[in-house]
């Protein structure tokens, strides 16, 4: 019986904390300009603020790279190291051309930028 009697008082409890109101900070009965307490009135009342744009810009970078021709065959030449003796064939590039590569390179730009917003302040009636 007392366990039920503790379970309906804890629900009841429980009901009134989640039906209470959230009152916002600003919200104190009091004119946010010049501290009065008579005619209060919630306006909207537009502040300078910033705000941050994210941007992807695009731009190229410039390579420079190097496309071999064809090599001519300079022969078989002998060689020989610690594993033994071996024969390898020796290749001579003949010439080369240089190509400057375009690559698109993306970069993410964080710009501020001035902006207003809303923002609910109360007021008195001759500050208004
Ligand atoms: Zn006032």
């Amino acid at each position: 019986m007392r366990s039920i009697l503790f379970m309906i008082f804890f629900l009841i409890c429980s009901v009134s904390a989640e039906e209470k109101e959230i009152i916002p900070n600003n919200r104190d009965g009091h004119c946010d300009l010049c501290g009065s307490c008579q005619c209060i009135r919630r306006v909207p009342v537009v502040k300078p603020t910033t705000k941050k744009i994210e941007k992807i810009c695009v731009h190229v970078k410039y390579e420079d790279e190097v496309i071999p021709g064809p090599s001519c065959l300079c022969g078989e030449h002998h060689g020989d190291d610690a594993c033994g003796c071996f024969w390898y064939r020796l290749w001579k590039p003949t010439w080369a051309k240089v190509i400057t590569k375009k690559i698109p390179v993306s970069t993410r730009v964080t710009r501020e930028v001035p902006s207003y917003e809303w923002v609910v302040e109360e007021r008195c009636c001759q500050c208004q």
